[in-house]
């Protein structure tokens, strides 16, 4: 039985010990032992019964266990460091067929290629260094809705909020507008420093995005473009910090509906959606 042989893997503790697993920080490494909390962000990231999962940087694997545990039919999990793989070996070994390791710089691997005709889910508590950069690449795929079904990812409370966050608000920037046009983003819960092996400095949260089928069909970049022009002097009024797409942004801010005082955190994700549709 699965269920039974993966119980009965040794603890997290001794593998990391065995195994030499001393946490790099150059690598992003903070490691959930308690394998509670790892069943919470696994059924988070759910319904995983006959789902297939993408999990980067499974780390000494806990959370890898979990979706395993929590009845992912298969999990792909991509991790940088080689000194990690012989826990995961011994993961595969207990669960027959449902765990692929795949060796690799998730920024250099191809997620859309373990997709197969199943949706994928990703879930992940991402190693923080390459939590955005991946994050924004999973928000640009193309086509869209994408080749991920959803996406519970763990990161600083900090990204968290921006993802979320609405117009009005410090936090709300590229980040923000970029996840709501494509997904349904919510912060389910947060995690404190304690919970990690060594802790963190800061508090992180967990994030599930689901891909909204009615995103407006609009080229990534003429919306990166605006969004980088309008946040990029964020205090600026749009009339003056558009000025680097259009020589003259007063016409066009017309068109959108909009006032040409307004400020990049003033507008919603729609207004911005509109200027993009004009750039494009
Ligand atoms: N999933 C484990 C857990 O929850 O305990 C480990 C999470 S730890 C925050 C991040 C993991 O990502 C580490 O195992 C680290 O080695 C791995 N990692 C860091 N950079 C990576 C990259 N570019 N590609 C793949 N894995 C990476």
């Amino acid at each position: 039985m699965t269920a039974d042989a993966l119980e009965a893997l040794p603890p997290l503790r001794d593998v990391i010990a065995r195994n030499g697993l001393s946490a790099r920080r150059a690598l992003g490494q903070n490691f959930l032992l308690d394998l509670n909390l790892t069943r919470r962000i696994a059924r988070a990231g759910g319904p995983l019964a006959g789902s297939h999962v993408l999990e980067i940087g499974p780390g000494p694997g806990g959370l890898t266990r979990a979706l395993l545990l929590e009845g992912a039919a298969h999990v792909t999990a991509v991790e940088r460091d080689a000194r990690a793989l012989p826990a995961l070996e011994e993961i595969a070994a207990s669960a027959p067929g449902r765990l692929t390791i795949v060796e690799g710089d998730a920024l250099e691997v191809d997620g859309a290629a373990f997709a197969g005709d199943k949706p994928l889910r990703i879930v992940a508590n991402l190693p923080y260094n390459v939590a955005t950069p991946l994050l924004t690449r999973w928000l640009s795929a193309e086509p869209w809705p994408p080749w991920w079904a959803s996406a519970t990812i763990m990161l600083q409370q900090e990204v968290a909020e921006r993802i979320v966050a609405a117009p009005g608000s410090k936090a709300y920037g590229r980040l923000s507008v970029l996840a709501q046009w494509r997904t349904h983003a919510a912060l389910l819960f947060k995690v404190p420093p304690r919970a990690f092996t060594p802790p963190p400095k800061v508090t992180s949260a967990v994030v599930r995005f689901e891909p909204r089928g009615d995103a407006a069909k609009l080229p990534v970049a003429a919306l990166e473009a605006v969004t980088a022009a309008a946040f990029g002097q964020r205090r600026k009024m749009l009339r003056s910090s558009l000025k680097s797409l259009w020589p003259d942004p007063e016409p066009v801010l017309a068109e959108a509906g909009l006032a040409p005082t307004l400020r990049a955190e003033q507008l919603p994700v729609e207004a911005f959606l509109r200027l993009a549709a004009i750039l494009k």
